[in-house]
Formats: structure tokens, sequence, C-alpha cells
């Protein structure tokens, strides 16, 4: 083939980008660089980032700080192989990331993904009832609006709509749905919520290995915000029947909420925990399965004595090196404060969407701001909208957010709000 062709050509006729169509692709924008909350286009027009690259970069980007911790860790080795050899940078993030999430995860296990993340989690789960002598539990229940990622088996727990399970038909395994919670975060505990969840356990335990949730709040399945009472509920649920408690807080983790991970809202341990997105502070795709000693010795201590994966750049040093530094610097930088601020501003400054006729619903936790609007939008036009107003947002669906690096100033988080009940109220109604 010849390409002999301009850039914006390539991109549009040769690569794929997420969730698009190769024959009708949305536009793309091409950056050439980005500065703490700034993004630098090609032509120079510069945008305020609310998406922290899709909930990763909380510290913005083209931190000194996590420039350097990459440097010198590629001075002394970018990569070994897990198996067989360890190395400082995954022994000291270990020790920081056991030391910050629920005290009862002792064992750490890197991935490579938030996707490959759950894989694991999913896994170890099956690997566990199976020591256990329950090999018929090798099912799982989850909640609707769910989002757990795009491999296989992630894919089989997000929800069947947004998710499209009905086009991959009987390739996808069949799991247990049962409604999200309607409390809501702010709202009363509604006890009738734990129903659906409760009947479809006592009905099916015998085969359920895991219930796997975002605590709290639900990201890309919807971005809602539910009661935490219902974690409570959940985990009676699974101690009683022998089901394993999976938290997934790819999304939630490292402040994001207002807690450092959400399931302190809680206060409910999970037997298993999937971290990422925000895990390398955006540098780097990484992730880790937390778990407890109980589910790490039963698949041990039982055929075949070994837990049953081990990705090629398992425990990357680079990745290793940048997320150790990132937390480091998310402990050390005020993130509460921080977090606090801007969810205060984010209320304050959204409240008034809640009067266009365009706006179905208007919510903020932590560093996550959302209008939810009554129509679905054009994701193509609001996109160019919003890159003329100097912001980069990415809706979906009727779901327009902020998610923006922690760092952001007061300044620009008004230019990301402004904008948004701008251009929201522009839409057609
Ligand atoms: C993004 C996300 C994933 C998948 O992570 P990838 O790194 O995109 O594979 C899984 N679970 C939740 C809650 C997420 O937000």
């Amino acid at each position: 083939m010849n390409f002999d062709i301009n850039h914006d050509t390539f991109d549009r006729e040769h690569i794929w980008h997420p969730y698009t169509s190769t024959t009708n692709p949305l536009p793309t924008y091409k950056v050439k660089s980005a500065k703490g909350c700034t993004i630098t286009l090609e032509d120079g027009t510069e945008l305020i980032e609310g998406m922290s690259s899709w909930w990763c970069a909380v510290h913005g980007y083209n931190n000194e700080t996590l420039n350097n911790a990459i440097k010198e860790q590629i001075g002394k080795m970018s990569h070994v192989m897990f198996g067989g050899l360890t190395h400082e940078p995954a022994i000291e993030l270990g020790k920081l990331l056991l030391s910050i999430v629920p005290p009862s995860m002792s064992k750490i296990f890197y991935a490579d993904s938030g996707s490959v993340a759950v894989e694991v989690a999913l896994k170890m789960a099956v690997q566990y009832q199976f020591g256990k002598g329950k090999t018929n539990k090798n099912n799982f229940v989850t909640i609707r609006s769910g989002y757990h990622g795009d491999t296989w088996n992630a894919m089989s727990v997000c929800d069947p709509v947004t998710g499209m399970h009905s086009i991959f038909g009987t390739a996808l395994p069949v799991r247990y749905f049962v409604p999200s919670p309607s409390s809501k975060f702010v709202g009363e505990w509604n006890e009738k919520d734990i129903e659906p969840l409760k009947e479809k356990i006592e009905k099916h335990h015998e085969d359920i290995a895991g219930l796997i949730l975002e605590p709290v709040v639900q990201g890309a399945g919807g971005m809602r915000f539910y009661h935490p009472q219902y974690l409570v509920e959940a985990a009676k649920l699974c101690r009683k029947y022998g089901i394993l408690l999976i938290f997934d807080e790819i999304a939630t983790g490292f402040g994001r909420t207002g807690k450092l991970f959400a399931w302190e809202y809680a206060g409910i341990e999970p037997d298993i925990m999937c971290i990422g997105k925000a895990l390398t502070g955006g540098y780097m795709t990484f992730s880790a399965v937390l778990t407890t000693d109980n589910v790490a010795d039963t698949i041990s201590n039982n055929y075949p004595n070994a837990f049953m994966h081990g990705p090629t750049f398992m425990g990357n040093p680079l990745a290793c090196a940048v997320a150790l530094a990132s937390t480091k610097l998310l402990l050390s930088s005020g993130w509460e404060e921080n977090v606090k601020r801007i969810e205060g501003q984010l209320k304050e400054e959204l409240a008034p969407a809640a009067a266009l006729p365009q706006v179905a619903d208007v919510r903020v936790l932590g560093a996550i701001g959302v209008i939810e609007t009554v129509k679905p939008v054009d994701m193509a036009y609001m996109q160019k909208r919003f890159v003329e107003e100097g912001i980069w947002i990415r809706p979906f669906g009727k779901l327009v957010y902020v998610m923006p690096p922690f760092i952001i100033k007061k300044e620009q988080l008004t230019k990301l709000t402004s904008a948004m009940i701008k251009i929201i109220g522009e839409m057609e109604i």
C-alpha cells in the first residue's frame, strides 16, 4: 500500500480509534503536547483537560516527579521477566499499595490493564472455589449499569445493553444480572434495593463464585452514584453463601470519589479488589489485583498449588516505578483538600444546569461532575463545540461529565463548567 498521504488521512483511513467505525469514523484531534491541565493541539489550540485522559492523569501531564521516576528507572532496566526474578520497584510499590487499601488485603498480583485485572480477579474467584472443592461455583453475579472492561470475561459482567452482549450471542458467558441499586448516594437507603440480589443469590448460589461490582460509583456504565449501604447488605449475602466479593476500584481508586478508595464509604472490605487507571498517574497501562490471605492460601494450598496466570509484562519495572512515584505524590499532595475543593466548585457551578430543559439530572461526587441530558448527545458535534470553547470533554450517551486532574486551577475548572452549561443549553429540546 502507498502511505504517501497526509497524517489526517492516514489516521482516518487506517487507524482504528476506540468504539469507532473505520468507514465513518468520528473526527480526531491531533495532540502535539500536554502539560499540567492543558492539551496542546497540532495547530496550537490549547484545551483545558476535563477527562484526565479517561480518569487516569490525576496529576495532570508532564509532571516532573513522574518523568524523573521513569527516566531513573529506564537507566537501570525497562523490563525483566517476573517469573523467577523480582525488583525494587515491584517491592516498594507493593508495600505502599498494601498499606493504603483495605487492611485485609495482603497479597498483590500485578497485571497489564484494568480489563486484565478484572480477568485475573474472576479467575482468582473461580480457582478459590475450585480449591474449596466447589467446582460448580464458577459463575458470577453483578448489577446492571456496571462497566468492567472490554476483554471477554470483563465484558460478560458489563451492563448487557450498553455492553452490547446481544451482538456476541452465545460466544459470551451468561452471567446473573440484578438491577443496580436505586437508592442514591445522597438519599435514604431503601431496603428493598437488596431484594433482587438476595433472591438471585438464594436461588443460584450453588453456581456463583463471586459478586463483582464497582463500589458506590458506577463509571462508564452510566455514571451512577449509589448508596453505600448496598455494599453492606451485599457483603452479608456473599459471606452467608460462600460467594467472594470483588470490588472493581479501577475508576473509583486514588481519591476520585473523595475517599482514597470507595470501599471506605461503606467500611466493607472485599475479598478481591482491582485497581488501575490512576495507578500510574496516567503514564502507562498498569493494574493490580489485591486479595486476602484466605483467598491466596486456598488457591495455593490446593491443586494445582499455584495461581494460573502470568502475563509477559507482569510487574513491569517502568510501570511500577511510575506507579510508586505517582502514589507517593498523591499521598503527599493534599489530594483530599484538592478533591474537596473541586467537589465544592463543581456543585456550585453545575447547579444552574438543573434548570435547563435539556437536563435530566446533575450530580457531583468527589472530583466527578455529571450532567445527564434528556436526549442522547451528538458526540461528534458536541466535541467540536467543546474544542471551539477551548476545553476537552468527551460525552457519551446522555452523559456529559468531567473528571479533571486534581491539580486543576479554579479558573480552569470554571472554564469547563461554564462551557458544559453553555453547549448543553444549545442542544435542541
Ligand atoms: C476503565 C475500567 C476498566 C477497564 O480498564 P482498561 O484499562 O480500560 O482495560 C475496568 N473497570 C472499571 C471500573 C473501569 O472504569
